[in-house]
């Protein structure tokens, strides 16, 4: 393989890399790279933590950048992950090439300043963007590629709307780039709409969409007993650096204080925090706090070193969802562990994951009378200020009838892949859930579909 430097990269840059460690191209980088660089439209599939993020932003910053006109525009789902993307840039950027970050729940003023400086690379969320662009603070003319990273979600319901008027203000003539560790056919279809003759890239075996070092394991439990079991697998596992995914904020704020009260160091991270109290709580994570309880905020493109654990203390109902998450460990080839727990009624998802994301989830056995009376006492103390917190499987119950009753694991040998059956479960308006993200608005019909949950 070649390294950055045999690719003819300027040197400025590769020893920005380097200072990083970072000497040779990754498998998605060496195939994106040169197509980047052709000026051609691009669709990258490749899994998590395989490398997207240099994959677009080398060939961005390889430019030269004196005199030049034309700016980049990345387009992220949530505020950390564009925050996450700008540190990386920051790091390797030539001392000429200005740069903007905006996302929503910081102040407008400084993005604004920033923007005036005519930056040649903006990285942001979409509804802020377009708040600026209405302000006639960010020049949609101006941009003369955009980057779509986690191009699956941003495409989909929830998203769409905000994204199809960034790219209807930029330049027809632009270069556009999608990047996702997954890509359903649905939106690979509808991708094509703002798109010129793009070259698709599916890098690594076709089929794998979950990187192989990670160990998926389950455990049935409902109501109370899911807490005793949390206790049980970190008592079993023992993890270094774990995240613990939740499905509400309610949820996540509960957890969260029950972990603290067993003397756990717990970081909470979700859409009902301020910005900054989201920010402190990824920043703490990364430095070293030994859980980040969260919502979906934290489920794409979060990259931090070393994570060894992911909990879903709610099997997710959407396979790719599940992709995201366990996708936060085992990053650039190391090992990880995924542990999820599982009501009674949600049985069958563990074979609707198992049949998309193409690995074997087994159960584990774990001892939860141990920790009966600990759960009992945190919820009789909690019980005269609490309604009812009881970890049930709400979600199905009342919920119209989510798309999996009455399947089981016999129906998945015809299942013919693509996602499409998927969808009519999002169309619940589990409006109580935490997306997290950074769309415009949560209300009306359209909004209430939530991609992220
Ligand atoms: P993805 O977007 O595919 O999930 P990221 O872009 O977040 O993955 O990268 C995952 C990790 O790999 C990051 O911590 C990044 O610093 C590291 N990394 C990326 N490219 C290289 C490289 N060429 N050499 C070494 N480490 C790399
Ligand atoms: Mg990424």
């Amino acid at each position: 393989m070649k390294t950055f430097e045999e690719m003819g990269l300027n040197h400025e840059l590769v020893s920005a890399l380097k200072r990083q460690n970072i000497t040779s191209p990754t498998d998605v980088q060496e195939k994106t790279m040169p197509v980047v660089l052709s000026g051609k439209d691009v669709i990258v599939r490749s899994k998590t933590g395989s490398g997207k993020t240099l994959a677009f932003l080398i060939p961005v910053l390889n430019k030269d950048y004196s005199g030049h006109k034309s700016t980049t525009l990345v387009l992220a789902p949530t505020r950390e992950l564009a925050l996450q993307i700008s540190t990386v840039a920051e790091k390797i950027k030539p001392r000429d090439c200005w740069m903007a970050t905006v996302y929503g729940g910081a102040s407008m003023n400084v993005q604004m300043d920033a923007l005036a400086r005519n930056p040649r690379l903006i990285i942001g969320t979409p509804g802020r963007i377009i708040d600026l662009m209405k302000r006639n603070a960010l020049h949609p003319h101006d941009i003369s590629t955009v980057i779509i990273d986690e191009a699956d979600t941003m495409l989909d319901m929830g998203f769409i709307e905000d994204v199809e008027y960034i790219l209807s203000e930029v330049s027809q003539q632009r270069q556009t780039m999608l990047l996702s560790a997954t890509m359903p056919d649905r939106v690979l279809k509808i991708s094509r709409n703002y798109m010129k003759n793009p070259v698709a890239l599916n890098i690594g075996d076709e089929d794998e969409v979950t990187v192989k070092q990670i160990k998926h394991s389950y455990f049935i439990a409902d109501g109370s007993r899911k807490l005793e079991a949390l206790l049980s697998y970190i008592e079993l596992s023992n993890p270094r650096k774990c995240i613990i995914f939740l499905r509400t904020k309610h949820e996540a704020n509960l957890i969260h204080e029950f972990l603290r009260k067993q003397g756990f160091d717990t970081m909470l991270m979700h859409g009902g925090l301020t910005q900054s109290k989201r920010e402190h709580s990824l920043k703490t994570f990364r430095k070293g706090a030994r859980f980040l309880i969260a919502t979906n905020v934290a489920a794409r493109g979060i990259d931090v070193n070393d994570i060894t654990d992911i909990i879903n203390f709610d099997i997710p109902d959407d396979p790719l969802i599940y992709v995201h998450r366990v996708g936060r460990s085992a990053r650039m080839g190391k090992e990880g562990k995924a542990f999820s727990l599982v009501g009674n009624k949600q049985r069958n998802l563990i074979e609707e994951i198992k049949y998309i994301a193409k690995i074997e989830i087994s159960p584990l056995n774990l001892n939860t009378f141990k920790y009966r009376d600990v759960v009992a006492k945190f919820f009789a103390e909690n019980r005269a200020n609490r309604h009812g917190d009881r970890f049930d499987d709400r979600q199905r119950s009342g919920s119209g009838g989510g798309g999996y009753h009455g399947h089981n694991s016999g129906s998945f040998s015809n299942h013919q892949g693509g996602n499409k059956r998927y969808r009519g479960n999002y169309r619940h308006g589990r409006s109580e859930r935490d997306s997290g993200d950074d769309r415009r608005s949560s209300s009306g019909a359209t909004r209430r579909f939530r991609p992220f949950s």
